[in-house]
């Protein structure tokens, strides 16, 4: 596959490490520094208790320092289940005869936008399989795109559409960009070659360098938030991580830039396939926990995703230890949101199971009951500081300051219109413990976009 050195990969597998030399990487991770492809591997090499102990820690730190108490929620909106391509452990793949298909049309997008909206929602990630025509397929996202901008609800709109969908040409990119999409992403599913011929048998998708070069093409296209991911369970997650580093190291090199966002799902259970319900490279709760920590610290500046895959308890401990931004109330199945979707009988038309079922006002009250924030915020991407020009503001924590008043302002605006008393306590107490720590030009600030926020206006950032 481009770009992976597997012989390397291979060599920096079962290092034996010293307790000195991890203090070491770990301590240079204290300064936000970046660190190398063996310095991350050295990481992932730990298995003592005490020492995983100091690397959550060390991620902990390296957490707080650059995002805060912040935590972005989005929601996935699930439009087509029609896919062209055989992914093994996938509900979707084209020779699964169980899956029902639906493919909908842009006005259940702007309805199921609507009831996400009526939610509290805010961010929408658009996911769809992958049909045969590239052309047919960008036709349909850009359509699609619209449709969830212009859904409204007593003038709430959505802030930012992310796309997780098929690789496109850079021209179709271009396209996209236009239509006004977040982050494109899009996931390697696995970097080992062997493993990736394998379990992708028919279809576009069938070709590791063709999905590769998705990413590079999104950077060629001027869509310069990307993400990207593992799907872990297909593969070593060892090798995955530092594969993908490797590839962070190649987009670096060659745009600059790495991916905006990293994900980092871990496989389901998924209808019609027996490879989902038995994958061959389990991973444990532990080393889950571990490999999203030395990710934190490898690339500290990276956002990491987190999907309703993962338990609400899990969830909980991994949001302190690097995670940025996690999904709540997901369905994975088109049209899933339903006015009372507990009742939707979704079986036999959703991609993979899912774990923590909470509702987002259930999600929203454990962040806060935790101390932390939960943000609605788009304010970079709709004031243009994506890609680099937000790379630069990161870097030095020039950011920070904007991320907090626009998140504190996001969170009062979910309280006053979508949150139950009980929450909104909890929330208004956070803000007002929360504003203590800021200095005064924020605080002057933040309380006049609070005096609009309780005279009705909305949507007010920096
Ligand atoms: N069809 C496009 C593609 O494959 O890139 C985009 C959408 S696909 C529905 C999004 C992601 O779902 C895939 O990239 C894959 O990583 C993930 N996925 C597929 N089957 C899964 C399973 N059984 N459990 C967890 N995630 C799964
Ligand atoms: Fe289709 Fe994507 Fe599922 Fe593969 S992972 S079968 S491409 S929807």
């Amino acid at each position: 596959m481009k770009h992976i050195d597997e012989a390397k990969i291979n060599s920096l597998l079962d290092l034996n490490v010293s307790e000195q030399e991890i203090d070491y990487i770990l301590k240079k991770t204290q300064l936000l520094k970046r660190l190398t492809l063996e310095e991350s591997a050295k990481l992932l090499s730990v298995k003592e208790a005490s020492l995983l102990k100091k690397i959550y820690n060390a991620a902990a730190y390296v957490k707080n320092r650059i995002y805060g108490k912040r935590v972005v929620m989005f929601v996935p909106l699930y439009i087509s289940n029609l896919c062209s391509n055989s992914c093994l452990y996938c509900g979707f793949a084209a020779n699964n005869k169980l899956t029902v298909r639906k493919k909908l049309s842009p006005q259940e997008i702007k309805e199921q936008t609507e009831i996400l909206l009526k939610r509290g929602h805010k961010r929408i990630l658009m996911v769809a399989g992958e049909m045969a025509s590239s052309q047919e397929n960008v036709n349909y996202y850009v359509d699609a795109v619209k449709a969830i901008y212009d859904a409204e609800y007593k003038g709430n709109k959505i802030k930012r559409v992310n796309i997780n969908v098929a690789p496109m040409s850079i021209e179709q990119f271009k396209r996209l960009k236009q239509s006004g999409i977040g982050t494109y992403q899009i996931f390697q599913e696995t970097y080992h070659d062997a493993t990736y011929r394998k379990l992708h048998v028919a279809g576009a998708k069938s070709d590791p360098d063709n999905r590769l070069d998705a990413v590079d093409n999104a950077f060629k296209a001027g869509i310069d938030d990307v993400g990207i991911g593992p799907l872990l369970g297909l593969y070593d997650y060892r090798f995955e991580i530092l594969a993908m580093l490797m590839h962070i190291e190649y987009l670096e090199k060659t745009y600059g830039l790495g991916p905006h966002t990293i994900s980092v799902p871990r496989i389901e259970p998924a209808p019609g396939s027996s490879y989902a319900d038995k994958p061959e490279y389990p991973i444990s709760d532990e080393d889950f926990k571990k490999l999203v920590a030395v990710l934190r610290l490898s690339v500290p500046y990276t956002g990491i995703i987190m999907s309703t895959r993962e338990t609400a308890h899990l969830r909980d401990i991994l949001v302190n230890l690097g995670v940025s931004q996690i999904s709540a109330e997901s369905k994975v199945t088109p049209g899933g949101y339903e006015e009372n979707s507990s009742c939707h009988n979704d079986k036999l038309e959703r991609q993979f199971s899912l774990n923590d079922q909470r509702t987002l006002n259930e999600i929203v009250k454990s962040l806060l009951s935790q101390g932390l924030i939960p943000s609605f915020c788009a304010a970079c991407y709709r004031k243009n500081r994506t890609g680099e020009h937000f790379m630069y503001l990161a870097k030095p924590g020039a950011i920070k300051h904007m991320c907090d008043i626009n998140a504190l302002v996001t969170l009062k605006e979910y309280l006053e219109d979508f949150a139950t008393p009980e929450i909104k306590e909890l929330g208004y107490n956070l803000i007002e413990e929360y504003k203590n720590k800021l200095d005064n030009a924020s605080i002057k600030a933040l309380d006049k976009f609070f005096k609009n926020i309780d005279n009705g206006i909305r949507d007010e950032y920096i």
